[in-house]
């Protein structure tokens, strides 16, 4: 039986959902409020000719069907790119990950001795009870070693202090890893693994990546959902999602790009909006509980200053990360080395410099020229070119880059989904923001992929909940539980 479906969002989750689903014969139209861009987070933008993803996007998974999917999306489009990154820490670039004797050099002969005494120090009079980030893994590596490696980046990328952030979130990210394992991880032979699976993700020395950036795969993706009877309204946000008991069906109101408002008719309706937002839009409305548990989601945001200079080979990483605290970039993206086709001249290059914020803090609510003026400073600070060779730029912001789990997330979470499982059939939540779940494209696809499923089946198959951060389905029961409990991936604060 063919089904009306509505989609809001043409992101990762949503497109993949559209077009599993009009390879099926459904009747699919998606709703997408960004008037220009398909692809969400996982977007490419442009300027002038030069492209650039939203931090830098790799694909890997450990899902064959998520990768045949970009396989068969992209035949003949994605480069198997090496993967290189560094550590920019007070002059030094270390590399990423870490190597013994390379980072022993660095940090000089005097530095890497007091790493070691702070390192007998935590050993023989640890912080007792460790409760919080910063006590934690000092214990584990010394005061030294962590204030170099760990302290500022991930003050940075959270905007908390270590000492604010929960220790179980260290617990659970460096679980295993001592000092002993980290030395002998950073001496040993490099071999390439037998088996991917096995692969941290993190670490991965290799990905895919296709020729113009992640866009290009959203982009095909929409180009060929189309072609299977598909329909994609740029420009058209979402406002409002309405149960008709009466019709057993639902109503979606959208706001169009001239600013009239328009509904339709759907059987069933997929959000990867942000769960925040779509509760506050349901009707009938959701409870007062399930408002306010919606209205305390959070999210951290984050912006790009791109700088086009001439390409003087300074270095060919993909991405070098910035634990300096002289300076307030967080990360460096060099989009040549993801892609030569980034760049339309190669002469030139382009890089990006991201920065971690709050929507409406001092950073997100500076003038572009503001934090272009930033960007090439602390471009010249670090020594990777001075600002004058700078020859164009543009600020890309994006908001909700990574959905906050703070100490009531999971619980809010749980009272919106259990609500909307009861309350409001044919509504699936999928992708990052769609369930409040920090995670990558492939684990946004493998919600839409077994929503897509459950829709064609006309029953809940799979239960959407259950796929785990690697992008593995994860029965009920027992193990199913055991792979949720592991999705604290981000910090949560001390509780006092
Ligand atoms: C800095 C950074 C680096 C990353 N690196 C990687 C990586 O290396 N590899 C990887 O696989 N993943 C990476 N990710 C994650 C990846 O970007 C996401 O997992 C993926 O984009 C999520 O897809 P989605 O469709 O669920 O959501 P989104 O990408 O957020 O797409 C949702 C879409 O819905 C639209 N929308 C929202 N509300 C409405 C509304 N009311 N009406 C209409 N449309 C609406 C939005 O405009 C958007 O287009 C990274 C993310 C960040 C922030």
């Amino acid at each position: 039986m063919t089904k009306r479906i509505g989609i809001i969002g043409a992101g990762p989750a949503g497109l993949t959902a559209a077009y599993l689903l009009t390879k099926n014969k459904q009747q699919v139209t998606i709703f997408e409020s960004d008037p220009v861009y398909v692809g969400g987070i996982s977007r490419t933008a442009r300027y002038k000719g030069y492209h650039f993803d939203i931090g830098g996007h790799r694909f890997f998974s450990k899902s064959k069907e998520v990768e045949d999917f970009w396989t068969e999306i992209l035949p003949n489009d994605m480069l198997e790119r090496p993967r290189s990154s560094r550590i920019f820490y007070r002059g030094n670039f270390f590399s990423y990950p870490l190597r013994a004797f390379d980072a022993l050099t660095k940090l000089g002969i005097i530095e890497s001795v007091l790493c070691v005494l702070s390192y007998v120090k935590a050993k023989l009079m640890p912080i007792k009870n460790p409760k919080d980030f910063q006590s934690w893994v000092s214990n584990q590596f010394g005061w030294r070693l962590f204030r170099i490696f760990f302290k500022t980046y991930t003050e940075k990328v959270w905007g908390m202090k270590c000492s604010e952030i929960s220790a179980d979130w260290a617990a659970q990210r460096i679980k295993g890893l001592s000092l002993g394992s980290a030395i002998w991880n950073a001496i040993k032979p490099k071999t390439r693994p037998k088996n991917r699976t096995n692969v941290i993700k993190t670490l991965i020395d290799s990905f895919r990546y296709p020729r113009k950036g992640p866009g290009m795969m959203w982009e095909v993706c929409a180009e060929k959902t189309r072609e299977q009877g598909g329909t994609i309204h740029m420009g058209y946000r979402v406002i409002g999602c309405t149960f008709q008991q009466d019709k057993k069906n639902w109503l979606v109101k959208c706001e169009c790009p001239q600013g009239q408002i328009i509904d339709q008719e759907f059987d069933d309706v997929i959000s990867s909006a942000p769960m925040r937002e779509l509760a506050q839009s349901l009707q009938p409305r959701m409870s007062p509980a399930a408002i306010r548990a919606a209205k305390n989601l959070k999210y951290r945001d984050f912006l790009t200053v791109v700088l086009i200079l001439p390409d003087r080979k300074i270095f060919d990483d993909n991405w070098i990360y910035i634990h300096d605290p002289g300076v307030k970039v967080g990360r460096i993206q060099n989009f040549k080395s993801w892609s030569p086709e980034m760049v339309p001249d190669p002469q030139y290059n382009c890089y990006g410099l991201e920065y971690f914020c709050f929507e409406g803090d001092q950073i997100w609510a500076a003038k572009d020229e503001d934090l272009i003026a930033l960007g090439k400073r602390e471009l010249e600070k670090i020594g990777l070119a001075s600002a004058a060779e700078v020859v164009d730029a543009c600020v890309v912001r994006q908001p909700k880059a990574y959905p906050v789990y703070d100490d009531e997330y999971a619980v809010n979470v749980e009272i919106l989904a259990k609500e909307i499982e009861a309350s409001y059939p044919g509504l699936h939540l999928v992708g990052r923001n769609g369930m409040h779940k920090y995670n990558n494209q492939d684990h946004a696809m493998m919600t839409a992929m077994l929503c897509a499923e459950n829709i064609i089946a006309g029953r809940k198959v799979y239960d959407l909940w259950q796929v785990n951060q690697d992008a593995e389905y994860h029965e009920s029961g027992e193990a199913g539980k055991a792979a949720l409990s592991g999705l604290r991936l981000v910090p949560s604060r001390v509780s006092s």
